[in-house]
Protein backbone atom coordinates (compact mmCIF):
# COMPACT_ATOMS: atom_id res chain seq x y z
CA UNK A 1 0.00 0.00 0.00
CA UNK A 2 1.53 3.55 -0.67
CA UNK A 3 0.54 6.66 0.63
CA UNK A 4 0.13 9.71 -1.47
CA UNK A 5 -0.44 13.82 0.50
CA UNK A 6 -1.83 16.40 -1.75
CA UNK A 7 -1.98 20.29 -0.58
CA UNK A 8 -3.06 23.30 -1.92
CA UNK A 9 -0.23 26.05 -1.86
CA UNK A 10 -0.81 27.47 1.81
CA UNK A 11 -1.38 24.28 3.06
CA UNK A 12 -4.50 24.85 4.23
CA UNK A 13 -6.37 22.36 2.86
CA UNK A 14 -4.96 18.73 1.41
CA UNK A 15 -5.37 14.87 1.49
CA UNK A 16 -3.55 11.80 2.05
CA UNK A 17 -4.44 9.00 -0.60
CA UNK A 18 -3.60 5.52 0.26
CA UNK A 19 -3.18 2.70 -2.57
CA UNK A 20 -1.97 -0.08 -4.07
CA UNK A 21 -1.39 1.88 -7.29
CA UNK A 22 1.93 3.81 -8.04
CA UNK A 23 1.23 7.12 -9.83
CA UNK A 24 2.46 5.44 -13.20
CA UNK A 25 -0.78 3.12 -13.05
CA UNK A 26 -3.00 5.88 -11.88
CA UNK A 27 -5.75 6.46 -14.40
CA UNK A 28 -5.33 10.83 -15.31
CA UNK A 29 -8.16 12.82 -16.42
CA UNK A 30 -8.40 16.57 -18.00
CA UNK A 31 -11.70 17.64 -17.69
CA UNK A 32 -12.74 19.66 -20.47
CA UNK A 33 -16.00 21.38 -18.30
CA UNK A 34 -14.88 25.10 -17.90
CA UNK A 35 -14.09 25.13 -14.29
CA UNK A 36 -11.51 22.34 -15.25
CA UNK A 37 -10.24 23.79 -18.11
CA UNK A 38 -9.63 27.19 -16.39
CA UNK A 39 -7.79 25.36 -13.76
CA UNK A 40 -5.88 23.14 -15.88
CA UNK A 41 -6.89 20.61 -13.59
CA UNK A 42 -5.52 16.45 -14.07
CA UNK A 43 -7.67 14.30 -12.08
CA UNK A 44 -7.06 10.93 -11.03
CA UNK A 45 -9.60 8.55 -8.76
CA UNK A 46 -9.36 5.14 -8.16
CA UNK A 47 -12.51 2.54 -6.95
CA UNK A 48 -9.65 0.54 -4.80
CA UNK A 49 -7.93 3.81 -2.76
CA UNK A 50 -9.45 5.53 -0.25
CA UNK A 51 -8.77 9.34 0.11
CA UNK A 52 -8.69 11.33 3.59
CA UNK A 53 -9.42 15.08 3.66
CA UNK A 54 -7.37 17.09 6.07
CA UNK A 55 -9.09 20.59 6.39
CA UNK A 56 -7.82 22.30 10.29
CA UNK A 57 -9.70 24.93 9.92
CA UNK A 58 -13.06 24.37 7.65
CA UNK A 59 -13.52 27.72 7.07
CA UNK A 60 -10.40 28.00 4.98
CA UNK A 61 -11.94 25.88 2.47
CA UNK A 62 -14.57 26.73 -0.03
CA UNK A 63 -17.07 23.85 -1.11
CA UNK A 64 -17.60 25.42 -4.78
CA UNK A 65 -20.99 24.65 -6.88
CA UNK A 66 -22.25 25.33 -10.18
CA UNK A 67 -24.26 23.93 -12.43
CA UNK A 68 -26.57 21.10 -11.59
CA UNK A 69 -24.75 21.90 -7.73
CA UNK A 70 -24.35 17.72 -8.10
CA UNK A 71 -20.73 17.91 -6.56
CA UNK A 72 -18.55 20.25 -4.03
CA UNK A 73 -15.42 21.65 -5.46
CA UNK A 74 -12.48 21.98 -2.97
CA UNK A 75 -10.77 25.47 -3.62
CA UNK A 76 -8.54 27.17 -0.79
CA UNK A 77 -10.09 30.36 0.35
CA UNK A 78 -6.91 31.33 0.93
CA UNK A 79 -4.58 30.49 -2.43
CA UNK A 80 -7.08 30.02 -4.61
CA UNK A 81 -5.33 26.73 -5.71
CA UNK A 82 -8.87 23.52 -6.89
CA UNK A 83 -7.51 20.42 -4.36
CA UNK A 84 -10.63 17.82 -4.97
CA UNK A 85 -14.23 17.56 -5.69
CA UNK A 86 -16.53 15.40 -3.62
CA UNK A 87 -19.90 13.95 -3.63
CA UNK A 88 -21.76 12.15 -1.14
CA UNK A 89 -24.43 9.62 -1.43
CA UNK A 90 -26.41 6.96 0.26
CA UNK A 91 -23.74 4.59 -0.96
CA UNK A 92 -20.94 7.02 0.61
CA UNK A 93 -18.76 9.91 -0.06
CA UNK A 94 -16.23 9.77 -3.17
CA UNK A 95 -14.10 12.08 -4.52
CA UNK A 96 -11.77 12.63 -7.84
CA UNK A 97 -8.35 14.19 -6.89
CA UNK A 98 -6.58 17.04 -8.54
CA UNK A 99 -2.91 15.24 -9.74
CA UNK A 100 -1.15 18.98 -9.36
CA UNK A 101 -1.39 19.20 -5.85
CA UNK A 102 0.06 16.48 -4.99
CA UNK A 103 3.55 16.81 -2.92
CA UNK A 104 6.20 15.70 -3.72
CA UNK A 105 5.80 15.45 -7.48
CA UNK A 106 4.48 12.60 -9.46
CA UNK A 107 5.08 11.37 -12.88
CA UNK A 108 1.49 10.50 -14.46
CA UNK A 109 0.43 8.96 -17.53
CA UNK A 110 -0.66 12.00 -19.90
CA UNK A 111 -3.91 13.49 -19.00
CA UNK A 112 -6.70 11.99 -21.60
CA UNK A 113 -9.14 15.01 -22.50
CA UNK A 114 -12.80 14.00 -21.23
CA UNK A 115 -15.95 15.90 -21.13
CA UNK A 116 -19.07 14.84 -19.34
CA UNK A 117 -21.30 18.10 -20.63
CA UNK A 118 -23.91 15.31 -22.32
CA UNK A 119 -24.68 13.50 -19.17
CA UNK A 120 -27.71 13.81 -17.29
CA UNK A 121 -27.90 13.91 -13.59
CA UNK A 122 -28.57 10.50 -12.74
CA UNK A 123 -25.61 9.40 -15.04
CA UNK A 124 -23.34 11.60 -13.36
CA UNK A 125 -23.94 10.53 -10.37
CA UNK A 126 -23.60 7.22 -11.17
CA UNK A 127 -20.39 7.66 -12.62
CA UNK A 128 -18.97 9.40 -9.85
CA UNK A 129 -20.19 6.53 -7.30
CA UNK A 130 -18.84 4.05 -9.61
CA UNK A 131 -15.36 5.56 -10.66
CA UNK A 132 -14.27 7.92 -7.71
CA UNK A 133 -12.38 7.34 -5.05
CA UNK A 134 -14.05 5.91 -1.38
CA UNK A 135 -13.44 8.94 1.14
CA UNK A 136 -12.84 8.05 4.52
CA UNK A 137 -12.57 9.60 7.76
CA UNK A 138 -9.77 7.63 9.12
CA UNK A 139 -6.25 9.92 9.20
ZN1 LIG B 1 -4.36 27.30 0.29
Amino acid sequence: MHTYQGRCHCGATGFKLRGARTPDQWTVCACQCSFCRAHGARTTSDTEASVHFITPDESRLNRYRFALKSADFYVCRNCGVYVASAIGSPSGRFATLNVNVVSPLVEVPAAARVTYDSEMPAQKRARREQQWTPVTDIA
